[in-house]
C-alpha cells in the first residue's frame, strides 16, 4: 500500500515531542533543578461540582430501560443545541445551525473535506497548528497556479490585523479571537472590516472561538456579532478551555443556513452530510455535562475557573513586563506571549528553561511569525503560577 503523499507536507518532527526531548535532557543533565510546566495550554483545575454531577448521573440514566440511549440526533441534544444558542449567542444564531462536535481540533479537520482539494487557504500566523496541518493532510499545498497553503502575519507588536486584501477570491481563511498564541481578541471594528473584505471577494472565514469565555468587557465573543457574517463565516467553538472538558471532549460548529458556496448551493447540506458520514456524534454523556455547564450554576462554576486562569495569566505578564519584554495577551486569553531578543524561537526556549527552569512554548510551533517568540500559559495551579513569578522576578 502507498503510503498518502500529503504526510510528507506535515513537519517531522511535532513541537510537543521535540519539547519533550529537550527537557527531559535538561532534566538529566541538570536533576537538582526543579521545573515547572507552563508549556502545554491544557486545563488545570477540576471540574465544577454540578457538572461533574451531571456527567455521573447520565451514566448511571444509561442503566435504567427507560432513559438508556444508543447514538443521538445527528447535529447533537436538542437541548444542548438551543443551550449553546441562546446562552452563548443570545439567538443570533438558532439551534438547527448548531452542530455538537467531540472538539474543535476534530472539527477543524472534519470540515476541510467541504473545501476540497484545490481550496487555497490562508492561515492567522502565528495561530493554533491544526489548520496549517489539517489543511497540508487534505491536499497538495502547491498547484498549478502556485501555493494553496499561505500565513497572514498578525504579530501583536506590529499589526494585529490579518492582510485578508492579499488572499484571492473563493479563499479559505483560518482565524482565532482571541487568538491562540498571541491572546489577542479582534475589536469590534476591526472584524467588521475583516468580514467586509471576506464578503466582497467571496471569501470563507473559518472562525476559531475556543478561547470566548476568556473576553472580557465588549469585545466580540462570536463572529456573528457582525452584520453580514452569516454570509461568509464557519464558527467553531469548544467546551475544553471553557469548562474543563478537554478530556472530556466537546465543542460544536455553527455554520448559517444562509452560509454558500460559490455556486449558491448551501454549506450547512453538506456539512450535515459530512457529519453523518464521518462521525457519529459526541458521547451523550458529555453532551449532558455541556446542558449543565450552560446552566445558571454550571456558568458560575466556570466564571470561577475562566476567572483563576486569567488572574494567574494577568500576573505573569504583570512580572513578564516589570523585567521589559514585550508581550501581548494575558487579558481576553489565559496565554501570554512574549517577544524575546533571540532570533530563533528554541533559543527563546531554551533561555527560560535554562535561567528560570519554566517550560515555555516555542513561538515556531505556531507557524513561521513566532519565531523569536515564546508563549506562557495561565494554565496552572496558583502555587505554581506564584513560584514560577518568583523566578521570573529573579532573572
Ligand atoms: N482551537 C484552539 C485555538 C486551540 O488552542 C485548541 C486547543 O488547544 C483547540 C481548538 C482544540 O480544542 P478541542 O479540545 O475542542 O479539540
Amino acid at each position: 500500500m502507498k503510503r498518502n503523499p500529503f504526510f510528507l507536507q506535515l513537519s517531522p518532527n511535532y513541537l510537543f515531542r521535540e519539547l519533550k526531548n529537550r527537557v527531559d535532557n535538561f532534566a538529566l543533565l541538570n536533576p537538582e533543578r526543579s521545573l515547572i510546566s507552563l508549556g502545554v495550554g491544557d486545563t488545570t483545575e477540576p471540574l465544577g461540582t454540578t457538572i461533574a454531577e451531571s456527567l455521573s448521573q447520565a451514566a448511571c440514566d444509561m442503566r435504567d430501560q427507560e432513559l438508556y440511549m444508543g447514538y443521538g440526533p445527528d447535529q447533537g441534544l436538542l437541548p444542548l443545541r438551543e443551550k449553546i444558542a441562546s446562552v452563548l449567542y443570545q439567538d443570533i444564531i438558532s439551534p438547527d445551525e448548531v452542530f455538537v462536535s467531540d472538539g474543535a481540533k476534530c472539527d477543524i479537520a472534519r470540515l476541510q473535506v467541504l473545501f476540497g482539494q484545490d481550496a487555497v487557504v490562508y492561515i492567522q500566523d502565528p495561530s493554533y497548528p491544526a489548520y496549517a496541518d489539517s489543511s497540508r493532510l487534505a491536499r497538495s499545498i502547491v498547484g498549478k497556479e502556485g501555493h494553496r497553503l499561505s500565513y497572514l502575519s498578525t504579530l501583536p507588536e506590529k499589526d494585529t490585523l490579518p492582510h485578508l486584501e492579499a488572499a484571492p477570491e473563493d479563499a479559505i481563511i483560518f482565524l482565532c479571537s482571541p487568538n491562540n498564541p498571541t491572546g489577542v481578541a479582534f475589536q469590534r471594528s476591526e472584524l467588521s472590516s475583516l468580514v467586509d473584505i471576506a464578503q466582497r471577494k467571496n471569501q470563507l472565514i473559518v472562525y476559531d472561538v475556543a478561547y470566548r469565555a476568556f473576553i472580557q468587557g465588549d469585545l466580540p465573543r462570536s463572529i456573528y456579532e457582525i452584520e453580514g457574517a452569516k454570509k461568509c463565516a464557519i464558527e467553531i467553538g469548544s467546551f475544553s478551555k471553557m469548562a474543563g472538558f478537554s478530556g472530556i471532549r466537546l465543542g460544536w460548529t455553527v455554520v448559517p443556513k444562509d452560509l454558500t458556496y460559490s455556486n449558491g448551493i448551501t454549506i450547512h447540506s453538506d456539512f450535515l452530510r459530512l457529519v453523518t458520514t464521518t462521525f457519529n456524534g459526541a458521547s451523550i454523556l458529555s453532551q449532558r455535562g455541556g446542558i449543565q455547564a450552560l446552566s445558571p450554576e454550571g456558568l458560575e462554576e466556570i466564571e470561577r475557573q475562566i476567572l483563576l486562569y486569567l488572574e494567574n495569566a494577568g500576573s505573569l505578564k504583570e512580572a513578564l513586563l516589570k523585567k521589559n519584554f514585550i508581550v501581548s495577551g494575558g487579558e481576553h486569553s489565559p496565554y501570554v506571549w512574549i517577544k524575546t531578543e533571540h532570533t530563533s524561537s528554541w533559543d527563546a526556549f531554551d533561555y527560560f528553561l535554562q535561567e528560570t527552569g519554566i517550560i515555555v512554548t516555542p513561538g515556531i510551533g505556531f507557524g513561521p511569525s513566532g519565531e523569536g517568540h515564546v508563549r506562557i500559559s495561565g494554565f496552572g495551579r496558583p502555587y505554581l503560577i506564584e513560584s514560577a513569578i518568583r523566578r521570573i522576578e529573579s532573572l
